[in-house]
């Protein structure tokens, strides 16, 4: 999880998601050179190495207080188990701490400012989910990952879940009109995660989950139902460009004439 770029899985998933997208789309007049597009490749390219620092600096230095807590036993009766049983183990625990961060990012005004970044994508596409903050990704992946460090799971286990998620994240953000069937109460699909990012009020503050819609049966935030949203994004004075969106959570749109930003932060809408 912590390699550095690389170029060759990112083409793969290219050549996997494009051709997806115009075979399956859901929305068919969206095009692969839709708004913003650009932005987001430069989020492909620069933003994992920002986050990856990011997260050795946090996860390394917490593991120095959190080792100290874990009792022995417990991390030998973990890795006793299967390898498959800990992956299990794994996908629930970290998509919990997902699941709470998530929340926290849109409960917290402060938090929000950053999380908005990601709630700017009006087009969803699988390049648009590389479109995160570098700090909302190294606090939620901390608290996602976290515990499972700390509870000392294999590294086979943990490499078998980050190749579900990373999938998953861009499977879920994908213009394509996939359903799962029945599955989609078990895992989450496009369908649950489009109406995360959809503009409209009903919607708004729902499916935090990154893979396990059952957490937003638990926690009531739920909300799937069975035709697809036709607008996304956030009304946040979110800017345009990688830079500006780095930025903003500290000093707003500086795009926008001061009076005209107050007011848009005072009644701008927050979605989800
Ligand atoms: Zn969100």
């Amino acid at each position: 999880m912590l390699d550095f770029v690389d170029l060759k899985a990112m083409l793969v998933i290219a050549l996997i998601f494009i051709p997806l997208e115009r075979l399956l789309p859901l929305h068919e007049e969206q095009s692969p050179a839709r708004r913003h597009w650009l932005n987001d490749v430069v989020y492909l390219l620069l933003n994992g190495i920002v986050i990856k620092i990011g997260l050795l600096i946090v996860i390394g230095t917490a593991m120095l207080v959190f080792r100290q807590l874990v009792p022995v036993g417990l991390t030998q009766a973990v890795q006793s188990q299967s390898v498959w049983l800990q992956a299990v183990e794994v996908l629930v625990l970290a998509d919990t701490g997902f699941y709470l961060a998530h929340r926290a990012f849109h409960a917290v005004p402060f938090l929000w400012r950053f999380h908005s970044i990601h709630h700017s994508i009006e087009e969803m596409d699988w390049l648009a989910a590389h479109r995160v903050h570098p700090v909302d990704q190294i606090l939620t992946k901390s608290a996602s990952f976290l515990p499972v460090f700390a509870l000392g799971f294999s590294s086979s286990a943990i490499l078998i879940f980050t190749l579900i998620y990373q999938w998953q994240s861009l499977f879920i953000h994908s213009n394509t009109r996939i359903r799962v069937g029945p599955l989609k109460w078990l895992l989450a699909s496009p369908q649950f995660h489009h109406w995360h990012h959809a503009n409209e009020r009903e919607a708004w503050d729902k499916n935090f989950a990154g893979q396990l819609p059952v957490l937003d049966m638990l926690g009531g935030t739920l909300f799937m139902p069975d035709r697809m949203p036709k607008k996304y994004g956030t009304d946040d004075p979110v800017p345009t460009l990688y830079h500006q969106q780095l930025a903003y959570p500290f000093v707003g749109n500086a795009e926008q004439p001061a009076g005209l930003a107050e007011a848009a932060a005072t009644t701008a809408a927050k979605p989800e």
